[in-house]
């Protein structure tokens, strides 16, 4: 079968491999539509799982049933499905303690592109189906469903890191398309002033539609300054990253963050070895700030809560769709778009 796949740190190209074998719980699945994420680019770029040959990359996919394990009860050949960015064991120790991402050791549910081939694929493998795969509904847009793999379920993570409650004031570091997911996730969640901190023009106006309150634009001023500013000096109860960096971000969060506070990240630190933590700011370690920052969670039913959000008209993240490409030899490209960002972009899909 082909795939598009990383040859190395900077390289990607098509390549054939044997079709994955289908375990007695598992699945094989054909991609119907399928996204490039950011954490593709970090992969093969900046080399942030360190050097990989010949892997099939992408996470983010909704896809067709072609066969199923023995053992599988739930799902059979021809059922179009969700397919979940995170697929753990559900059996480990770590699942039973709650943190299933992190099945078999820390990141480990991360499976795709990361232990085994991901889902740019022309069939790819899904371990424990019944319970990492999830119908997808009917009457769901195809491509506005891929978001469910990866850009919901993060950005709704960064909101329950954060504890977001009703009437709290938020901030979003960050309005790619994770952060716009928060920003919808946080709105749902109840936030009063919802901060959205970015500074392209068209993620700016989809946070907007997405429920922020006020827009920061981090490249005219400091955020900090400017959310003082709007919050008579306060600050806010709430932050969830999913941007910047590790040597700035932080600092600037704990510093806009009132007492109490919780800051959610969801943002992948690619680089550097530590994340800068200010001390004054962090109340000299007594501050009650909390920092929370995790990968997505999988699992088939968080998944389909998340996709009845969609067939209820309460949540449509096809909107983030800017690039939408038909046919799988279009794959560089969307993936390429994933690297450059121009400033029209938010998310491309590539249907199959
Ligand atoms: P994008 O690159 O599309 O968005 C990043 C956002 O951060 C943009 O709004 C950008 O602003 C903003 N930004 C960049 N630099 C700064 C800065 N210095 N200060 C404030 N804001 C800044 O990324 P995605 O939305 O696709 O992904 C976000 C992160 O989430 C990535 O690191 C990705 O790898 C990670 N991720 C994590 C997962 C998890 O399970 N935890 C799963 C999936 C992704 P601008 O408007 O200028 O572009
Ligand atoms: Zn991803």
């Amino acid at each position: 079968m082909k795939g598009f796949a990383m040859l190395g740190i900077g390289k990607v190209g098509w390549i054939e491999k044997d079709a994955p074998a289908c375990g007695p719980l598992d699945a094989l699945v054909k991609p119907l539509a399928v996204s490039p994420c950011t954490s593709d680019i970090h992969t093969v770029w900046e080399g942030a799982i360190g050097d990989r040959h010949d892997m099939i990359l992408g996470h983010e996919a909704v896809g067709e049933v072609v066969e199923v394990g023995s053992l599988v009860k739930d799902f059979k050949p021809g059922d179009k499905v969700i397919v979940p960015a995170i697929t753990p064991d559900w059996g480990a120790l770590e699942s039973q303690a709650g943190y299933s991402m992190h099945s078999g050791g820390m990141l480990a549910g991360w499976k795709f592109s990361n232990f085994k081939d991901g889902v740019f694929g022309e069939l790819f493998h899904v371990n424990e189906a019944d319970a990492n795969l999830a119908l997808l509904p009917d009457g769901l847009d195809m491509a506005a469903a891929v978001m469910l793999s990866d850009m919901v379920p993060t950005g709704f993570h960064g909101v329950e890191l954060a504890d977001v409650q009703f009437g709290d004031d938020v901030c979003v570091i960050g309005i790619g398309p994770v952060g716009l997911m928060a920003v919808a996730g946080a709105a749902l969640r109840g936030a009063s002033h919802l901060f959205a901190v970015g500074s392209r023009p068209n993620c700016a106006a989809l946070a907007r539609e997405y429920g922020a309150t006020d827009i920061i634009n981090y490249r005219e001023g400091d955020i900090v300054q400017q959310i003082l500013d709007k919050t008579h000096g306060k600050g806010v109860d709430k932050v969830v990253i999913a941007g910047g960096t590790a040597e700035d971000t932080f600092v600037q969060a704990i510093t806009m963050l009132k007492p109490g506070g919780r800051i959610g990240n969801v943002n992948y630190l690619g680089s550097g070895d530590y994340v800068r933590i200010p001390r004054v700011e962090w109340g000299c370690g007594m501050g009650h700030k909390i920092i929370a920052g995790g990968l997505m969670p999988g699992g088939r039913r968080r998944m389909e809560k998340l996709a009845s959000l969609m067939s209820t008209g309460r949540l449509d993240p096809g909107k983030m769709l800017t690039h939408r490409f038909q046919g799988f030899e279009h794959m560089e490209e969307a993936l390429m778009l994933m690297k450059d960002k121009p400033r029209d972009l938010i998310k491309p899909v590539v249907i199959i």
